[in-house]
């Protein structure tokens, strides 16, 4: 039986994890929630499960206290965005199992929270990185040749880089295969989120950014492969359904029964890949870049991001806008030291300096 604190509870992943634990309650009970603000939903979800107020809590700091008080089995940190490190270092010094849906956390901190977690401590929740883990297993770490991450490609797959200016909010919150919440789905159409998990790739499994490669696979099928040095692929496979890599993560690495149902082998399938168009969605380059220059130019590349987004939702920029915004802040960068405090500072440096850029842009 694990004892699972689940962080972003109200949220699609979150909400998603409830509904496993629930299911399985010979496996896991939940010993506490934590939100962002949202308290009513918090406050039902913990009545539902029998929970008192006091395992619940509000914001990243309120999260962290959570992880110190309950110590729990297994962390499952389903916070949206940069704020979720303090939580993801916290639950990694709690010696606790994290199943990591805040990829954001380990891109922004790096080296930080790679040195803090012990072999295996970091499960993947990232649908990509869970059959990254699965399709490893099938050999030994140095007869790994490549790495390849597949994309949906987003809403706007095969779009010219002319119609992307005339796309709305609303367009790109249309995600043709996952539901999932505001900032993903928004990366996902910008395919920053697949520059993200590149970095989450490199960071996770240790690969160097030359053998990490993009795959545009729009039926979200095949969620990730791995290719080995004999020639060799070895892939993942089963419907877009979040609740098989959460519960996976949940219960690594044991497999939890019935998580979703498995594909259907009597009907006729078409699967495709392609190969992603730098030009149009220069996201995935940029990241890579980001990546490799190290320190903080990733924390920079989220933060300038999440500055972004939000100006696009609120109709301050276009589309195209969002990659812009982010090339022109990373260019400035000067790096900081690889501290807290330096992480802290160049995300704070970043989101001001958008916030400017994006402002100049509209006057
Ligand atoms: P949502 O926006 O649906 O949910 C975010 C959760 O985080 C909510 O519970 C929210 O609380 C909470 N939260 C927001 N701000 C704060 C804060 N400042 N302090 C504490 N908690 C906060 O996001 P998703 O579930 O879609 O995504 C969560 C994470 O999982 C992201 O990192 C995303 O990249 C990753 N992920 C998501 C996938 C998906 O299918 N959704 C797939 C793979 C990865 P409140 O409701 O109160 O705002």
């Amino acid at each position: 039986m694990r004892r699972v604190l689940i962080l972003g509870s109200t949220g699609s992943i979150g909400t998603q994890a409830i509904d496993i634990a629930t299911s399985h309650p010979d496996r896991f009970r939940v010993v506490g929630l934590s939100a962002g603000s949202n308290v009513e939903m918090l406050a039902g979800q913990a009545r539902e499960l029998g929970l008192d107020e006091s395992a619940t809590a509000l914001g990243a700091e309120g999260a962290s206290e959570l992880i110190r008080r309950l110590e729990p089995d297994v962390v499952l940190n389903a916070i949206t965005g940069s704020v979720g490190l303090g939580p993801t270092l916290e639950a990694l010094d709690s010696g606790a199992v994290l199943a990591l849906a805040n990829k954001e956390s380990l891109i922004v901190g790096g080296e930080l929270v790679t040195s803090r977690a012990a072999e295996g401590q970091i499960v993947p929740v990232d649908s990509e990185h869970s059959a990254l883990a699965q399709a490893l297993m099938a050999g030994r770490p140095a007869e790994v040749a490549r790495l390849i991450v597949t994309a949906s490609g987003g809403p706007f797959r095969g779009k010219s880089a002319e119609e992307l200016h005339a796309v709305s909010p609303r367009d790109a919150l249309a995600h043709p295969t996952w539901k999932m919440g505001r900032v993903i789905t928004t990366n996902s159409a910008t395919l920053v989120n697949k520059g993200l998990e590149v970095i989450e790739a490199h960071l996770l499994f240790g690969i160097g950014f030359d053998q990490i490669e993009v795959s545009v696979h729009p039926q979200s099928i095949v969620h990730s492969l791995v290719e080995f040095i004999d020639g060799s692929t070895i892939a993942q496979c089963s419907p877009p359904d979040m609740r098989l890599p959460i519960a996976l993560a949940l219960e690594w690495p044991r497999r939890v029964p019935g998580a979703v149902a498995g594909l259907d082998w009597s009907a006729a399938h078409t699967w495709s890949f392609e190969p992603l168009d730098d030009e149009v969605f220069p996201a995935v380059s940029m990241a890579k870049q980001a990546g490799a220059q190290g320190a903080t130019f990733p924390a920079v590349f989220n933060a300038a991001n999440e500055q972004a987004v939000d100006a696009f939702h609120e109709g301050h920029l276009s589309f195209p806008g969002i990659t812009e915004v982010i090339a022109q802040v990373l260019g400035e960068h000067q790096p900081e030291e690889m501290t807290l405090e330096g992480v802290y500072q160049a995300e704070g440096w970043a989101r001001t300096r958008a916030d400017e850029v994006i402002a100049a842009r509209r006057s």
